[in-house]
């Protein structure tokens, strides 16, 4: 299979432009005979679904949470990055697409990556229209911060609550198309399988999680906006209900899944505690533009309470390995470090492992005043406090990484568009941007960009084209692709409630994930892989033989949700682990031992492997087959990375 990126050629600067210039368009009276489902209401899907709305399409949105506004998007603290050069310290949309390119390691498309830094711009505004309360300077302009791999302070942010503050945004001028007739909403609804007809996506099928109902909703086109699996790894940074089951979906039926392997690992997450933990906490990378990150340089030291351990026998390690951006290094390398420093026995956490590093706000309360530091990251401190029982005004945090952001997703065109015609993909959802490490504050940003300015265009453009086809084979809900995409997720529903088995799905979920954390987690070897890939399809035979789902399909049930999700979990983490090992190179958030420098950093193969890996389903108990887009670096010079 031949992937094309779609992508318009000449100039990156006017790309976009000649592209939407070039799209055809749906004229306002004949929008509205068109149908868009959208799934999912983050971020990435409130604004997809109220923006189309808006334009006066026809738009189902679902989402499985009880409310829309609930999405797993009111999590991110941190902020959204714009190139608007508030502070006029340098920053351009120039320097904003150069910094996500080299941020990725080199393994995204530079014209995706070029018109998220232009349109970064635009969503300020829009959010800022919309009355969300970003944080001001006293001039009263939008105040930023710094977050990693950028030596610019470009990130807009409302304290630690920014996400929420944008998907409020996003929630009410979705509301206002729903009071207008232009949306129809499903909340607590979950989608079970995409329908196809003649090659197209044209609709859905979906569970009333409160009821039990399976209906079917046809469509012109729909988009997944549906969010990220790290979930797959159980412990994470993740709400615990997100999950990869509608992409997951899809790619059974044809959509190709792109560079699963690629994981983001927060460096600075609450420690694992235990063997009861359902989650883990993230303290927000903000914190690393006020707070140093330490470990004592002796491991003798580990024991002694860190007030008692002076100055001179501190290593402040990033900030002497990575002297021009110190604390704030981009993820992968942050991560990555820390993992090292515990390795060497100098780690600061719960015993036996220790697995913590300190992050200490002790300078910069000296230098700023405990005020300065509460206004800018009051409630993160307050529910470190609340988590930890520890006051991180008067002791440093401690941290370490966890799972939080998979770049890996359906593969999309620039268009945004699967390989499967009229299947759209947005948001955490998709490969698309971030290479092969996302850098801090820019999923809001590429959630919003794919919503609010992107799709609109690529999906008016693609029903512009593809109307008439549409137009004669309208698929009713009765249609035989719709009904037997209904049998389908009937039937495993069935089978779940009537296996005789004796372990919920966690028991399973939580096996899964220590496989992945150890053989496909922050640092990954070929013989480590292919063990994972012996013993995930193992696990998920016992668990499809074993798994207990009580209760019936007629009600509320989340056993029956999870089994569900865990199943597909159990497929993705074993295409994660093979992506993994065909990828014989170190790039970003893959880490192969195999492969890195003599300093310990990670070492790409441009040669073999700059490119994009898609992986199409061949069938239950197959081997998926790997295709490749490759990249071109016609405006970023390909480099080894450097922070230091
Ligand atoms: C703790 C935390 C903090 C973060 N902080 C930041 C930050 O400061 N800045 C930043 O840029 N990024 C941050 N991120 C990342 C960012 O929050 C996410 O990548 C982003 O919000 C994802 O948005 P989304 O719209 O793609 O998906 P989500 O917000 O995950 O939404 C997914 C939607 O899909 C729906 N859905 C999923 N499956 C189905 C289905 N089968 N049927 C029906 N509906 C379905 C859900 O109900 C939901 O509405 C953070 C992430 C975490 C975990």
């Amino acid at each position: 299979m031949e992937l094309h990126s779609n992508a318009p050629t000449g100039p990156i600067e006017t790309a976009w432009d000649r592209h939407r210039f070039e799209m055809k368009l749906v004229n306002p009276a004949n929008k509205r005979k068109f149908t868009v489902i959208v799934v999912g209401t983050g971020l990435a899907g409130a604004s997809a679904a109220a923006t189309m709305g808006e334009l006066g399409y026809n738009v189902k949105a679902f989402c499985f949470q009880d409310s829309a506004r609930r999405a797993h998007s009111i999590a991110a603290q941190g902020g959204i990055n714009a190139a608007k050069n508030y502070q006029g310290d340098g920053d351009s949309i120039y320097r904003l697409f150069y910094d996500t390119v080299k941020g990725g390691d080199f393994r995204s498309r530079e014209r995706n990556v070029y018109r998220l830094a232009q349109v970064s711009v635009s969503i300020i505004d829009q959010a800022v229209a919309q009355g969300v309360p970003f944080a001001r300077e006293y001039g009263g302009l939008l105040a930023n911060r710094s977050f990693g791999g950028a030596q610019v302070s470009r990130t807009f942010y409302a304290r630690g609550q920014t996400g929420q503050q944008l998907l409020l945004g996003a929630y009410q001028a979705l509301a206002r198309q729903v009071g207008l007739g232009q949306v129809e909403l499903h909340e607590r609804t979950e989608m079970l399988e995409l329908i196809l007809v003649d090659g197209r996506a044209r609709g859905v099928i979906t569970r009333n999680l409160k009821t039990g109902q399976i209906d079917t909703h046809t469509a012109d086109a729909v988009v997944l906006a549906t969010g990220g699996y790290g979930n797959v790894y159980f412990l994470s940074t993740n709400a615990k209900g997100s999950n990869g089951s509608a992409a997951w979906r899809a790619h059974r039926k044809g959509a190709l899944f792109a560079n699963p392997c690629y994981t983001q690992i927060h460096p600075t997450c609450l420690p694992v505690h235990g063997e009861g933990q359902s989650k883990l906490t993230l303290m927000s990378e903000s914190l690393r533009n006020d707070g140093r990150v330490w470990v004592p340089k002796n491991a003798a030291d580990v024991t002694k309470r860190p007030q008692d351990i002076p100055e001179a026998d501190r290593d402040y390690y990033l900030e002497r390995k990575y002297p021009a951006f110190g604390n704030l290094v981009p993820r992968d390398i942050a991560a990555r470090n820390a993992k090292d420093v515990c390795d060497e026995g100098r780690g600061v956490g719960y015993p036996p492992e220790r697995e913590a590093v300190y992050l200490d706000f002790a300078d910069a309360i000296n230098r700023l005043g405990q005020h300065t530091i509460e206004e800018r990251y009051g409630n993160l401190f307050e529910m470190y406090e609340r988590i930890t029982d520890e006051d991180p005004y008067k002791t440093p945090m401690k941290i370490y990484p966890a799972v939080h952001y998979t770049m890996g997703g359906l593969w999309v065109d620039y268009n945004l568009q699967s390989n499967i015609p009229g299947l759209f993909v947005a948001g955490e959802a998709n490969f698309s941007d971030h290479g092969a490490n996302r850098l801090g504050a820019s999923a809001l940003m590429q959630g919003l960009a794919d919503g609010y300015f992107v799709l609109p265009y690529t999906i008016g453009n693609y029903l512009a084209r593809a109307g008439r086809d549409l137009a004669k084979t309208p698929v009713a809900e009765d249609h035989a692709d719709a009904r037997s995409a209904k049998a389908e997720a009937e039937g495993r529903l069935k089978a779940f409630l009537d296996n005789p088995g004796s372990h919920g799905p966690d028991h399973f979920h939580r096996r899964l994930g220590k496989l992945m954390w150890e053989y496909v987690g922050m640092a990954r070897d070929k013989a480590g892989l292919q063990k994972a890939i012996e013993e995930i399809p193992k696990l998920r035979e016992e668990f499809h033989a074993k798994v207990r789902v009580p209760g019936s399909g007629a009600s509320f049930n989340q056993t029956l949700e999870k089994a569900n999700r865990v199943a597909d979990f159990m497929e993705l983490g074993e295409l994660m682990a093979r992506d993994a090992l065909a990828r014989e190179e170190s790039a970003g958030g893959h880490f192969r031992v195999e492969y890195q420098t003599e300093e310990g950093e990670a070492r790409r193969n441009d040669d073999d492997f700059a490119h994009v890996a898609a992986w199409e389903w061949t069938g239950k108990g197959n081997t998926p087959t790997r295709h490749v887009e490759d990249l071109d670096f016609e405006y970023v010079k390909l480099s080894q990375r450097s922070y230091k």
